[in-house]
């Protein structure tokens, strides 16, 4: 063994230096694991390798949306943990909302090229390294708006349903090389991307208040650690979606049975509807 992870299971987070990306990396440190994290963010990259220590992991600045770059972070990754991959999370997402018209269309581009073309590059990147490592895992973070479309964030929701499906389907298809693919639906999680996502019709953003009142029910504000767990159960486990919290699936299953209740219930949510 040369690499510095020395046989200890891996985890090639995206998205590593913030939020939930940067919670799991955490999360698996203390169990022991060998961490990558890769992100945009170098300052916050560096402030994570010290906590982490640099013999416990590998940080490098990687732009999900260059299928060059990403090739060039997993060769880096598999240099440290000889050739294995255990977990290839596909986290790094960005948002945008507003009325679909609002949205700028280059803005709308760059969301769907992070969001959807980002995971792909990932998964084209990262599968060697994963069929070469026993019960593997291809884990993504989806959203709890690819439960039913959300308007106001109508193509970041729809970048979400595509993580989603490719899920699924991958999780059939990759059976027969062994890797096991899942995903996490979270619903409002205390990240940076509540607070600096700007609504494009009317500039505004979530105030602190606004946040921090949102306490009960469904879509109250959880910690990033939440989210992590999930990754961490569903290495455990073979189910396939992990929504936070669990009873988000009420929405998917509710849909099916209920759909103008539901509909009407989300069109209620919206400004000017009362
Ligand atoms: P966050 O803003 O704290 O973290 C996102 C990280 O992704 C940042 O560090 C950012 O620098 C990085 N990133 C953005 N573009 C990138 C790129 N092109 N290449 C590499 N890294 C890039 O927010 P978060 O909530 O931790 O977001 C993580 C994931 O969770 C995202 O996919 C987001 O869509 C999803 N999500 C978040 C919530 C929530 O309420 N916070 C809910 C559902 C899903």
């Amino acid at each position: 063994m040369t690499g510095k992870a020395r046989g200890r299971k891996s985890i090639f987070i995206t998205g590593g230096a913030s939020g939930i990306g940067r919670a799991t990396a955490k999360l698996f440190h203390g169990k022991g694991w060998f961490v990558g994290a890769f992100d945009l963010n170098e300052t916050a990259l560096a402030s994570l390798a010290q906590e982490l220590g640099n013999d416990n992991c590998i940080t490098r600045k990687l732009d999900v949306t260059d299928k060059q770059d990403y090739e060039n972070a997993i060769a880096a990754f598999a240099a440290e943990t000889d050739g294995r991959m255990d977990i290839l999370y596909n986290n790094a997402g960005i948002g945008e909302s507003g009325w679909f018209e609002d949205i700028p269309y280059e803005a709308t581009m760059r969301l769907v090229q992070v969001n959807f073309i980002g995971v792909l590059n990932g998964i084209y990147s990262a599968l060697p390294l994963l069929k070469a490592t026993p019960n593997s895992l291809c884990f993504s973070t989806s959203s709890s708006s690819a439960t039913h479309g959300m308007p106001r964030i109508a193509v970041y929701s729809a970048t979400k349903f595509a993580v989603k499906g490719l899920t699924e389907a991958l999780g059939i298809e990759f059976a027969r090389h062994g890797i096991r693919v899942a995903d996490t639906l979270p619903g409002l999680i205390d990240t940076p991307i509540l607070r600096n996502t700007p609504n494009r019709t009317d500039g505004t953003k979530p105030t602190e208040d606004q946040l921090k009142s949102q306490t009960r029910g469904t879509f109250r504000l959880m910690p990033p650690e939440a989210v992590a767990e999930a990754v961490w159960g569903a290495y455990g486990t073979d189910k396939t979606h992990w929504y936070v919290p669990p009873e988000l699936v009420w929405i998917d299953r509710m849909k099916v049975f209920l759909p103008r209740y539901i509909r009407g219930k989300i069109g209620k949510s919206l400004p000017g509807s009362e």
